[in-house]
C-alpha cells in the first residue's frame, strides 16, 4: 500500500504541536488576542507559521512578500525569521485588523522589517512591477481573496528570482475542491490548482498543511 498524509485527529495534532512549535512569546500572544476574533479562522496555525519560517530560513530569504496580512500572525513569524536587513512588503486592505498586529510586531523587535501597504495588492504588486522589482524577492505567502490567487500568482512569479518560492494558502479549501465547485472560491483554487499542476514555469507540491498550502518554485531561466 502507498504511504499516505496520515489523518490528523485532535490528539495526534496535538502531539504535532507539542513535538515541532517552538512559538515566539509574541507569536503565542497575538494568536491568543486573535483567538476571540470573528474571523479568527483566517489566521494560520503555528505549525504551519513555524513551516514558514523554516522555509524562509532554508532559502536565506532576505526579501519577501505577503498577500493577505489579516492581524499579523504569519506576517510576525516571518519577519522573525528573517536577518535583520530582511524585508516583508505585507499587503492587505483592512486597517482595523492589521492594526491588531502593530504592537506584536514592536514588541518582537521586527517592526522595521515589516512594510505595510493598506491598498489592493494587484496594485501595490503592479507598482512595484513598474519600480524595476521584477526578479528581486525570494518569498511570497498568498492568503487573500482566493478569486484573485491567479491575478496575485502572475505578478508574484515575476517579482520573484528564479530559484525563489510562491506559497499559497487554502489550496484544499476544506477538502472542497476535491468535488464538484459549488460556489465561487472554491471554483477559482480548482481552477488555480489545475493551473499550477500543469505550469512548466514552477516546480511545485500541494503540502497536506493546514488547510492545504501549496509551494511554487520558481524555474531557472
Ligand atoms: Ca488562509
Amino acid at each position: 500500500m502507498t504511504s499516505r498524509t496520515l489523518p490528523i485527529d485532535d490528539r495526534l495534532y496535538r502531539y504535532v504541536l507539542a513535538h515541532s512549535v517552538r512559538e515566539h512569546p509574541e507569536l503565542a500572544a497575538l494568536r491568543e488576542a486573535t483567538r476571540d476574533h470573528p474571523h479568527a479562522g483566517m489566521q494560520i496555525g503555528p505549525d504551519q507559521g513555524q513551516f514558514m519560517a523554516l522555509l524562509v530560513r532554508l532559502l536565506a530569504a532576505k526579501r519577501t512578500i505577503e498577500i493577505g496580512t489579516f492581524t499579523g500572525y504569519s506576517a510576525l513569524a516571518v519577519a522573525l525569521a528573517l536577518p535583520d536587513g530582511g524585508h516583508l512588503l505585507a499587503c492587505d486592505i483592512s486597517d482595523e485588523y492589521t492594526r491588531v498586529g502593530r504592537p506584536f510586531w514592536r514588541r518582537a523587535g521586527v517592526e522595521h522589517k515589516i512594510e505595510l501597504v493598506l491598498a489592493p495588492a494587484r496594485q501595490t504588486l503592479d507598482a512595484r512591477l513598474a519600480a524595476g522589482e521584477a526578479g528581486t524577492y525570494d518569498f511570497a505567502f498568498i492568503d487573500a481573496d482566493k478569486a484573485g490567487y491567479d491575478a496575485y500568482y502572475e505578478r508574484c512569479l515575476q517579482l520573484m528570482r528564479p530559484g525563489g518560492v510562491i506559497a499559497f494558502d487554502n489550496t484544499l479549501w476544506g477538502g472542497a475542491v476535491a468535488a464538484p465547485a459549488q460556489d465561487a472560491d472554491t471554483a477559482a483554487l480548482q481552477a488555480l490548482n489545475d493551473k499550477l499542476h500543469g505550469d512548466e514555469r514552477i516546480d511545485l507540491s500541494l503540502l497536506t498543511v493546514g488547510d492545504g498550502l501549496t509551494l511554487a518554485r520558481k524555474r531557472l531561466p
